[in-house]
C-alpha cells in the first residue's frame, strides 16, 4: 500500500475539517467523512468522499481517523455519548485546547483502545494541503511514524515528542510570540503616527528589527539552558535605561504606555533582585512564576 492508498476518516466538517478532508481527497486518499450537520459534507461527497451514516461507522472505516471539532467538550460529547469503538484506530485529535486537555484526552482514548495523537493546527483553512500549513503532533512516536505519509497531505507535519500535551503547548507558545511581536509593532506604529509616519512606512523598518531580534534567540536560549547570563552584549541595567525612554516618550506623545510600562516593570523587578549586571535572558525568572501582585 502506498501513502495515498491509506483510507482516512475526518470527523467534524467545520471550516477546518472541510479543508482537512479536501486535502486528503486531493492527495488521493479514500476519504470517509462524518459531521453532526450532514449537509456540510455535500461538497466533499461530490468530490469523492464517502459520508458515513454515524460517527462510529466513520471511525471503523480505516486505520486513521482525524477529529477536528470546536473544543474538547464536543469531542467527549460525540465519542463519549456513542461509546465509540476506538480499538485499533489511530485517532489524531486536531481540536484546539490546552495541554492538560490533550493529556486527559490521550488517557481517555487509550483506555478505549485507541492509538492517540494530539495535534495543533497553526494555519488557516485555505493553507491546508500546502507546505505553509504547519501541523504539530505529539504522543507516541510509532503512531505518528505509521501515519506520517498520510498526514503529510495536510501540510508540513511535525512530531514534537511523546507527551501528548506538547502540541498544545507549542501552539500557545507560538501565539505568545505572534501577539507580542504584533503588539510591539502596534506600539511603535502609534508612536510614529504622531509624527506623520504611516504604518506601511514603519512596517518596512519594523520587519528588519523583528528579523534581527529573531537571530538573537539561539544564543539567548543557550544562556537560559545553562542558567548563566554574562553580559556579553548589554547589561540589563543598560536596557532598563532605554526602557525608561520608551515609557517617557509614549507618555509624552499621549499614546498608550501600558506595554512599555510592563516591559520596564519586569526589568526593574529583576534588577531589584540583583540581576542588573547580567544579560537580558536573565528575565526568564520573571516568566517562570506567576506575576507578583
Ligand atoms: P467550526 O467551523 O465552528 O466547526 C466546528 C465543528 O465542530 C463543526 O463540524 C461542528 O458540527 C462540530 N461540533 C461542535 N460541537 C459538536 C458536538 N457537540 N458534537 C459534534 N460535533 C460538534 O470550527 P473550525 O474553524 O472548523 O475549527 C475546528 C477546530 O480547529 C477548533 O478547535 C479550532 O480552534 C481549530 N482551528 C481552526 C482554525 C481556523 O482558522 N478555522 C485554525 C487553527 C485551528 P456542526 O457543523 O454540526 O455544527
Amino acid at each position: 500500500m502506498n501513502a495515498t492508498d491509506t483510507p482516512v476518516t475526518i470527523i467534524g466538517l467545520g471550516l477546518m475539517g472541510q479543508a482537512l478532508a479536501g486535502a486528503f481527497l486531493k492527495a488521493g486518499h479514500p476519504t470517509t467523512v462524518w459531521n453532526r450537520t450532514p449537509t456540510k459534507a455535500d461538497g466533499l461527497v461530490a468530490a469523492g468522499a464517502r459520508l458515513a451514516p454515524t460517527a462510529g461507522d466513520a471511525l471503523r472505516a480505516g486505520p486513521l481517523a482525524v477529529i477536528c471539532l470546536t473544543d474538547y467538550d464536543a469531542v467527549y460529547d460525540l465519542l463519549g455519548a456513542h461509546e465509540a469503538d476506538l480499538d485499533g484506530t489511530t485517532l489524531v485529535n486536531l481540536t484546539s485546547g490546552s495541554s492538560a486537555q490533550a493529556r486527559e484526552a490521550a488517557r481517555w482514548a487509550e483506555q478505549r483502545g485507541a492509538r492517540y495523537l494530539d495535534g495543533a493546527i497553526m494555519a488557516v483553512p485555505p493553507a491546508i494541503g500546502t507546505a505553509e500549513a504547519v501541523i504539530l503532533h505529539s504522543g507516541p512516536h510509532p503512531h505518528f511514524e505509521a501515519h506520517e505519509p498520510a498526514l503529510a497531505a495536510l501540510g508540513t507535519v511535525t512530531h514534537l515528542g511523546t507527551d501528548p500535551g506538547l502540541a498544545s503547548l507549542y501552539d500557545v507558545a507560538g501565539l505568545a510570540m505572534m501577539w507580542s511581536v504584533l503588539n510591539a509593532w502596534l506600539q511603535g506604529t502609534a508612536m510614529l503616527r504622531t509624527a506623520g509616519v504611516d504604518a506601511a512606512t514603519y512596517a518596512q523598518f519594523a520587519r528588519r528589527i523583528a528579523a534581527g531580534v529573531a537571530e538573537w534567540l539561539p544564543g539567548y536560549a543557550e544562556q537560559i539552558d545553562a542558567g548563566s547570563y554574562p553580559a556579553e552584549v548589554s547589561a540589563l541595567e543598560t536596557d532598563a535605561r532605554a526602557m525608561a525612554h520608551l515609557v517617557e516618550e509614549s507618555e509624552a506623545l499621549g499614546v498608550n504606555a501600558e506595554l512599555p510600562r510592563l516591559i520596564k516593570a519586569l526589568a526593574d523587578r529583576s534588577i531589584a533582585a540583583g540581576h542588573g549586571k547580567e544579560q537580558y535572558p536573565v528575565l526568564i525568572a520573571q516568566f517562570t512564576t506567576p506575576a507578583a501582585t
